[in-house]
């Protein structure tokens, strides 16, 4: 018996959105599920008391980060990324892969984290020549070669190879209970036939990810039965299950694969094919998304209808509202993006009727909260006037209170969509 599991609770009548449970052992994600991101083991400003306050089900923690700084020798050392930033709840953490390509190939072709994923409005910006850029092992900040990508530390420059084998290992010791298999974003820029090679070496890569991922856990297996001399049924001990619990035994993480193939409808389709085949627990959608929004959901709806229905789906760095609510009615299950956070930090709410700049003049004198029917903290006991003020002033406590109204937003958004389906 697996204590990873994904239950469907219900489908729509009117679209392919499901309502469904994510099983882990740090407890269950009701889906439609927002996955803020704390980049660093931290949803910057906020204690994990404040986001268990928020209704926030689990964070998205990256591997490229954690990797270089402190190190997954000590987050394991230190008990892993629950114990560490003392969260007790469910954590994803990514490849490492997007922030290797995003901070090589994605920052020299002038097309950055987000807009690499909606590049249409760089791409005019840029020169003719620029359009020439399909292959990322050009990179002179990366180098992609069947073994993998090397790259220089955006911190010390040190010359990094960054494997599947590695990949897996990191997210191991980091501890995360659902990690990703590594894979090659290639920039929107990129030609079909470069997407399609890089693909095919995402598939290759998805395999040694899985081979990596299962040999970890046959290693645990036959270091646990050694040591307790039970050769039955062990994968592994979980410390914080109940003592009558904890010799009937479970994984600690599972592993999801990720489709790609670019805005190619053909590839899109292949490598769903191929990844869907894996025994995978969960089914990852990343790489470019295309040039537009329209681009986006025409690629959901190449990829959705070939994945198999009852794994959980997970569309990577995607949290607008709009886009949300319509992947959703796609069948994608949970999504993660730094954008509600992010944004917070810039003085900008997230409101019904869309953003609310909290610099603007007109709430200098302003005593109405963010939102009037809002139940967070910040709305409950602050006015715009004095949001505004912390804002002009530089206090930290700005951007704290403003990222819990945009996270409480986001919880309050998927559950009503989860009442509706
Ligand atoms: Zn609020």
């Amino acid at each position: 018996m697996s204590n990873f599991t994904f239950t469907i609770l219900k489908t729509s009548k009117k679209s392919l959105a499901r309502r469904g449970i994510v099983h882990t052992p740090h407890g269950n994600i009701e889906t439609p599920a927002f996955i803020p991101v704390g980049t660093q083991a931290t949803v910057k400003g906020l204690t994990p008391e404040e986001l268990e306050s928020l209704d926030v089900q689990i964070i998205f923690a990256n591997t490229y980060h954690l990797f270089l700084r402190p190190g997954e020798k000590i987050v394991k050392d230190l008990g892993g990324l629950h114990k560490f930033m003392n969260w007790q709840h469910p954590i994803i953490t990514d490849s490492g892969g997007f922030q290797v390509f995003s901070l090589g190939a994605g920052m020299e072709q002038g097309v950055g984290k987000i807009a690499s994923i909606f590049p249409e409005e760089k791409l005019m910006q840029i020169p003719n020549s620029k359009f020439q850029i399909p292959n990322s092992t050009k990179s002179n900040r990366i180098k992609i070669t069947e073994e993998g990508v090397e790259f220089k530390s955006h911190i010390d420059g040190k010359k990094i190879l960054l494997t599947p084998e590695k990949s897996i290992q990191i997210q191991k010791d980091l501890g995360a209970d659902l990690i990703l298999a590594f894979d090659e974003c290639t920039s929107p820029l990129a030609d079909y036939e470069y997407t399609k090679k890089a693909m095919e070496r995402t598939h290759r890569w998805a395999i040694r990810s899985l081979e990596t991922f299962n040999a970890q856990i046959a290693n645990r297996k036959s270091q646990i039965a050694k040591r307790k001399k039970i050769t039955s049924n062990i994968e592994y001990e979980i410390p914080c299950l109940p003592a009558g619990r904890r010799n009937t035994i479970y994984n600690i993480q599972a592993i999801y694969g990720i489709v790609q193939g670019g805005m190619f409808r053909d590839l899109r389709e292949e490598s769903t094919q191929f990844i869907g085949k894996l025994p995978f627990f969960g089914m990852a959608i990343g790489g470019s998304l295309g040039k537009s929004k329209k681009d986006m959901h025409q690629i959901l709806d190449w990829t959705l209808p070939l994945l198999p229905e009852k794994r959980p789906r997970h569309l990577l760095g995607i949290g607008g509202i709009e886009d949300i609510i319509e992947s959703i009615k796609q069948g994608i299950d949970t999504f993660d993006c730094a954008m509600p956070t992010r944004i917070a930090r810039t003085g900008a709410f997230l409101t019904k009727k869309g953003r609310l700049n909290i610099f603007n003049s007109r709430y200098q004198s302003d005593k109405n909260p963010i939102e009037k029917e809002c139940r967070c903290y910040t709305c409950q006991n602050y006015s715009r006037a004095y949001l505004r003020h912390l804002f002009w002033a530089k206090e930290m406590l700005g951007p704290r209170l403003a990222t819990i109204h945009n996270l409480y937003f986001m919880s309050r958004l998927m559950k009503t969509i989860r009442e509706n389906i």
